[in-house]
């Protein structure tokens, strides 16, 4: 079997799921606030708001906490695992018995980071939201002055611009700007990706199995490109080299491209890459597994469709009074539609859990 930093994707939702949570969560408090106040006090009672919600962000932050450590470290093992299993089968269709198993000491470690870099990162939220709040309270003074549009409608649509973009500024390590689920969503699909390709080479080495295969890819990622269908060694050994068939018939002449780590800190496995990871079954292994370019870019749209469904539904939870309420929510049945339609015609499954906000807490 094989694995890829893409397996990570699945992981990475459970935990952008809690991160939009309390976005959701953070966002609501500032709609309650703006919705609070008389015409003639509006601006006071709003900007008088602004505290009390910079206390209640704190809080609302510091409660993820311990939800965020435990799913992290959750993720991290079971992704460790799913690398584990995959070469277990790997052993098993090379009729080799497994070693013992490694400790899982290093992805305790590496999940510690990862939440470490997680929380740092959700601590700029309050800050970043509080000039939100201020840009809510004193968008459109101008053009309420001549009589356009009411001062909450103005507001609205600094919280709904928030609710396409999420909340960016988010500055990475490179100085990139990231919005803050993207960013998280990165952070752990790329750890946990590792993960389960650590588990998998882990297993491979301790029962002896030296040579891996690189897949084909249905996502064009230039970079790994000078791997597809090659043979990479665990080990280091590079060359051609004679290795016994599994199928037990004769020796098979392999050519060992080159050495798994030094292919890996020339970009391979890279963020967001999908290809994958395989034990090389000598004798057996295919080291060009078709590709599935259709099934892949049907279920990207599927994905991109439940976000839109998801933006209406927080559009709704955010809306300042019952007019913008009622768009949200026609909006959100027409993403569902099209979304019912994708799933069908493509023969797709839908998930309803990815439609839906609020649901990781
Ligand atoms: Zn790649």
């Amino acid at each position: 079997m094989s694995t890829s930093p893409d397996d990570g994707a699945a992981y990475a939702g459970r935990v952008s799921a809690l991160i939009e949570d309390l976005e959701l969560q953070l966002l609501r408090a500032i709609a309650a606030e703006l919705r609070a106040g008389s015409d003639a006090t509006w601006e006071q009672t709003a900007l008088a708001g602004l505290q009390r919600w910079r206390q209640a962000a704190a809080r609302g932050v510091a409660g993820a906490e311990q939800g965020l450590l435990q799913v992290i470290l959750e993720v991290m093992l079971a992704a460790r695992d799913d690398g584990v299993t995959s070469a277990a089968a790997d052993l098993n269709e090379a009729g080799i018995s497994r070693g013992r198993p490694r400790p899982a000491g290093a992805t305790v470690r590496q999940a510690e980071q990862l939440a470490a870099q997680v929380m740092a990162t959700l601590q700029q939220t309050p800050r970043l939201l509080t000039s939100v709040y201020q840009q809510a309270v004193t968008a459109g003074a101008g053009e309420v002055l001549g009589g356009k549009v009411t001062r909450l409608q103005a507001a609205q649509h600094v919280l709904d611009r928030l609710l396409v973009r999420g909340i960016t500024g988010f500055r990475d390590s490179s100085g990139r700007n990231w919005a803050l689920t993207s960013y998280v969503e990165m952070a752990v699909r790329t750890a946990t990706g590792h993960a389960a390709i650590d588990g998998h080479t882990q297993t491979l080495e301790a029962a002896g199995m030296d040579l891996v295969v690189v897949s084909d890819s249905p996502r064009e990622c230039p970079g790994c490109r000078p791997w597809e269908g090659k043979v990479l060694s665990l080990s280091g050994r590079v060359g051609t080299t004679l290795v016994p068939s599994a199928t037990g018939l004769q020796a098979v002449r392999v050519e060992v491209a080159g050495s798994l780590s030094r292919a890996r800190s020339a970009g391979l496995f890279h963020p967001n890459c999908t290809h994958r990871l395989t034990g090389l079954i000598p004798g057996v292994s295919r080291p060009r597994p078709v590709a599935d370019p259709a099934g892949y870019a049907a279920k990207q749209r599927q994905r991109d469709l439940e976000r839109h469904v998801r933006e209406w539904k927080r559009r709704e939870a955010v809306a300042l009074d019952d007019g913008a309420a009622a768009r949200a929510r026609a909006k959100t049945r027409e993403w569902q539609r099209a979304l019912r339609e994708h799933v069908d015609a493509n023969g797709l499954k839908r998930l309803r859990r990815r439609e839906q906000i609020g649901v990781a807490t």
